[in-house]
């Protein structure tokens, strides 16, 4: 990273005046200071200007001396031009940007190293992050019954993931890390620019455990609600379930939808697919289901992943049922038929088995859907992602090769 300049013009002596930590209350997030001395700036140390909302890029505009509303063009070229390097910032004066660059700043977005291209559309894309780990993002072309095109993006929350429920891909390969705040919004940002489409949705249902990276989902999740104006009610959060994490999660008040995986219908059965599931009794997650819903008035879905021969007959429904209704009424159950992955026994059940477990639930008041697998061929589907880079990084002079729908899917 580079030093502050120290023969300073005017604004970026302004920008050195020693200042502590600036809180800002719109996010109630903290923006590393503009102010840092060059000297106590470590050599890795960079600041990342995506993700920050327009407030605070003002407030960062002003902190070099120029007027605030070029943290409004800040926030225009991030978020609606996306781009990508401080020096493509053409609306902005030169000066500007050598002061941005040279104080550490950078945008924050990240080369795509592969796409593939499902025969369905879906895009699964390989995001190469700063220090060469490979993070997945899916994103999941509909088109409703009015001919519109949704555009879901399907973001992950870790590189890789540490619960290793027993059906997922990515929980096979091990963990790596927690991501960034800017790294889980920038998979959005990727996707729109694929698609050349706005997101319209987005579930947090991709690599990792979103709830063991509360932080920088409740931030992501903040920054794509206000800065890229997806609904929150579009915004979906999924988890197995961490324990003292859905209480946090309801104290933010987020009008999204909180999409608890249950996979079995009582305790003994879920530990054998979720081991973490051990430290987590389903009648405490159950009840902090309930409490959820009471805090924020919005009612928790459930997820169910059908193993043939497993967790998918008639029986599991009826138990699931009864279980559900000790906790509530007007629950909804999303039904998931198992996606296949390489080297795992599990199996897909029949779709016979998929409509007399769906038909048992609806029976008993629960009302139910069952997920249509999308961008199989490009293990784009759920349980599917996987990357061989989880827990080893790529080696650094590794070329990235932007590849698209002419790649062969042969995932
Ligand atoms: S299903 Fe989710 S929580 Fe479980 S291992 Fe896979 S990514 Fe992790």
């Amino acid at each position: 990273m580079a030093l502050i300049q120290l023969v300073c013009s005017m604004p970026l002596a302004r920008a050195v005046r020693p200042r502590s930590l600036t809180i800002y209350s719109r996010n109630a997030v903290s923006v590393p200071s503009t102010s840092a001395s060059p000297s106590r700036l470590g050599a890795k140390e960079s600041r990342v200007l995506l993700g920050l909302s327009e407030t605070e890029l003002q407030q960062l505009a002003l902190d070099f001396g120029q007027q605030s509303y070029r943290g409004k063009q800040l926030h225009q070229l991030l978020y609606k031009r996306k781009v990508k390097e401080i020096q493509d910032f053409s609306h902005l004066p030169l000066a500007f940007r050598n002061e941005l660059q040279d104080a550490g700043w950078r945008v924050g977005r990240s080369p795509i190293h592969q796409s593939v291209t499902a025969a369905d559309g879906t895009i699964k894309i390989l995001i190469k992050l700063e220090d060469n780990r490979l993070v997945e993002t899916v994103g999941i072309p509909v088109v409703d019954d009015k001919g519109t095109v949704r555009l879901t993006a399907c973001v992950s929350s870790q590189v890789g993931c540490p619960l290793r429920c027993a059906f997922c891909a990515t929980g096979q390969g091990g963990f790596s890390r927690n991501l960034q705040k800017h790294e889980i919004v920038e998979q959005v940002l990727a996707i729109e620019e694929l698609f050349n489409q706005r997101v319209t949705n987005v579930v947090f249902m991709g690599m990792g455990e979103p709830m063991m990276n509360l932080k920088s989902v409740v931030g992501a999740h903040q920054c794509l609600n206000k800065d890229i104006e997806i609904g929150q009610r579009m915004i979906t959060i999924s988890t197995v379930g961490v324990p003292n994490t859905i209480k946090k999660l309801a104290s933010h008040k987020l009008q999204s939808t909180l999409a608890v995986s249950l996979h079995a219908p009582n305790q003994k059965l879920r530990e054998t697919i979720i081991p973490s599931a051990k430290s987590y009794p389903l009648d405490a997650l159950l009840m902090d289901c309930r409490d959820y819903f009471q805090e924020t008035g919005r009612r928790v879905t459930f997820e169910y992943t059908l193993l043939a021969g497993v967790n998918d007959e008639a029986a599991h429904a009826v138990e699931l049922a009864e279980l559900l209704h000790e906790y509530g009424r007007g629950y909804h159950v999303n039904l998931i038929p198992y996606n296949p992955i390489e080297g795992s026994e599990f199996r897909r059940p029949y779709r016979k088995a998929i409509a007399a477990f769906s038909a048992a639930l609806e029976s008993r008041r629960i009302t139910t859907s069952v997920r249509q697998t999308r961008g199989p061929d490009a293990s784009a589907a759920c349980g599917q992602l996987r990357n061989q880079f989880q827990k080893t990084p790529l080696q650094a002079d590794t070329e990235t090769v932007q590849s698209d729908s002419d790649v062969a899917v042969a995932c």
